[in-house]
């Protein structure tokens, strides 16, 4: 087995003490650059703070341009009807009505720039809602933003601990120039894994509440030289006749019993991009791994590729339309959909997510799905909200227990395995980001802790910003 196992025994070397440059000073320090991050960083900003944004990889976007992720899930308050993971709904012309749209601000503001860039599709009735995009736009035009904002950046940048002791100064960070630490008056974790979090000690679950487990990794790909009309075609004269069967399905059982696939998942997961010959393909699945192991990633890259393989040789043998189609890139990193969930000061659960609770404190709203991948290996859970329906996500639950002036925004919010799985999505991502953003500069501001500022206030400002609260500024 060529990745690295986890040792059975583990043993420890100390290692010496080091001194760090001191690289930065801001009001507000934003760790990770991803949907989350972009958000924090810009809503900050728009609140009046001197940002720094650290991240560890080259470029911004997170797992929407690091891992492929595409589209921008629907935040939009219909879902299509039909069973989501059969996937081939945004190829198609959908059969569901208009939803409205329930998360507003920075995300609107990062649509449109990519519009006008060529760079991603409108949501409307015929995306499904969703917003198929182009990552390498979509690069460019989160630098264009955090330029024309002010936020000064830090890349190459990978954050392993911080500095204070319960209350948050300031992260380190290692880089090819050795380790750097930069100082803020509030931090933001906003790295997906809760890494900051973790390091200054706040309390987090992993996993279901029965056994541990995590939604599984999955490697996403694009492939070009696609023909979507055969696809279409071929996909409409062979309906489904049951849940989640048609042609392709059928095709997909038979080269399964005929050995020459191999994979966790039972379905195949189509996206159209903004270009009419590219598919994004996400159907690879490695289960049993954790985002937080580096012997778990190296083991989940690899498999994850050995079915990427697979799933093209099949595509191409097989399915109209992709005969002349090849792989153009994969995720630079496999996509990690669950790992550490950051216990705050309220604990999102399913119940509130398919009751559509609503709270006071509310700084973003949610009607994307409970969206399960089976833990184990084949099956997708899907539990919708009501129809026409939003939850509320509270401030209160992007504020760590036991820490202060520091914040979390993203997927590691304090949610439970069911809620995450729903908030998780990029544009609601992106909507928590600004939130935190917003009560961090706020903070910094009144030198007083991210805890300590009133919630009416940081629903004030994001109204200014645009952010869509149910109105709920206007009662205040
Ligand atoms: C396979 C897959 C398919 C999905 N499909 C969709 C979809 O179709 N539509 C949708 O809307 N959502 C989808 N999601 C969910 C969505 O992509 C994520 O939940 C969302 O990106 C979370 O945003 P985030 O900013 O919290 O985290 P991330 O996007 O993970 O961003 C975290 C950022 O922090 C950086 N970082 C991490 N650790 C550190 C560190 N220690 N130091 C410095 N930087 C660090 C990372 O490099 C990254 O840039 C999918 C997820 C996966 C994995």
């Amino acid at each position: 087995m060529p990745a690295l196992k986890h040792p059975a025994e583990i043993s420890s070397v100390e290692l010496p003490a080091r001194r760090a440059q001191v690289a930065g000073e801001a009001d507000v320090l934003v760790v990770g650059g991803g949907p989350a991050g972009l958000g924090a960083a810009l809503g900050a900003a728009a609140a009046g703070a001197q940002v720094i944004l650290a991240e560890r990889y080259s470029f911004f976007g997170g797992n929407a341009t690091a891992a492929l992720v595409m589209p921008l899930m629907s935040f939009h308050t219909q879902h299509p009807p039909a069973e989501f993971s059969a996937g081939v709904e945004t190829l198609l012309p959908p059969d569901h009505g208009p939803g409205d749209p329930i998360v507003a601000g920075i995300v609107v503001k990062l649509l449109d720039r990519l519009i006008k860039a060529g760079g991603a599709l409108a949501p409307s009735l015929q995306t499904g809602y969703v917003v198929p995009f182009d990552p390498e736009l979509f690069k460019l035009v989160a630098l264009e933003l955090l330029d024309e904002a002010g936020v000064q950046f830090l890349l190459h940048a990978f954050a392993s601990a911080v500095i204070g002791d319960g209350r948050v100064e300031g992260a380190v960070f290692e880089t090819k120039s050795g380790p750097v630490v930069v100082r803020a008056r509030a931090v933001i974790d906003c790295t997906g894994d809760g890494d900051v979090a973790a390091h200054a000690g706040a309390p987090f679950e992993v996993g279901r509440a029965d056994d541990g487990l995590v939604q599984p990794m999955t490697l996403m790909f694009r492939m070009v030289e696609f023909e979507r009309e055969a696809f279409a075609e071929y996909v409409r004269q062979h309906p489904r006749e049951w849940r989640g069967v048609h042609g392709l399905w059928d095709l997909i059982r038979r080269a399964s019993e005929a050995g020459e696939l191999r994979l966790p998942r039972e379905d195949m997961l189509f996206f159209a991009t903004p270009h009419a010959r590219e598919v994004s393909v996400n159907s690879t699945r490695v289960t049993g791994t954790l985002g937080t192991s580096v012997w778990d990633l190296s083991y989940a890259e690899w498999q994850s590729r050995l079915q990427m393989r697979q799933i093209v040789a099949f595509l191409r043998r097989y399915v109209p339309g992709f005969e002349r189609a090849y792989l153009a890139q994969s995720g630079t990193s496999i996509g990690v959909r669950e790992t550490r969930r950051i216990l705050g000061d309220y604990q999102l659960t399913g119940d509130d997510v398919l009751a559509a609770r609503k709270f006071d404190d509310v700084i973003a709203r949610c009607s994307y799905p409970i969206d399960i991948h089976n833990p184990r290996g084949a099956g997708t859970l899907l539990q919708r909200l009501p129809p026409g329906e939003a939850y509320d996500i509270p401030l209160r639950c992007l504020l760590p227990k036991g820490v202060e002036s520091l914040l979390v925004a993203g997927r590691c919010i304090s949610g439970t395995h069911e809620a995450h799985s729903s908030y998780r999505v990029m544009p609601v991502a992106m909507a928590l980001g600004q939130a935190a953003g917003v009560c961090a500069a706020l903070a910094a501001r009144r030198r007083v802790a991210p805890r300590a500022v009133p919630h009416r206030e940081v629903q004030r400002e994001l109204a200014r910003q645009g952010a869509d609260l149910r109105g709920v500024t206007r009662a205040a």
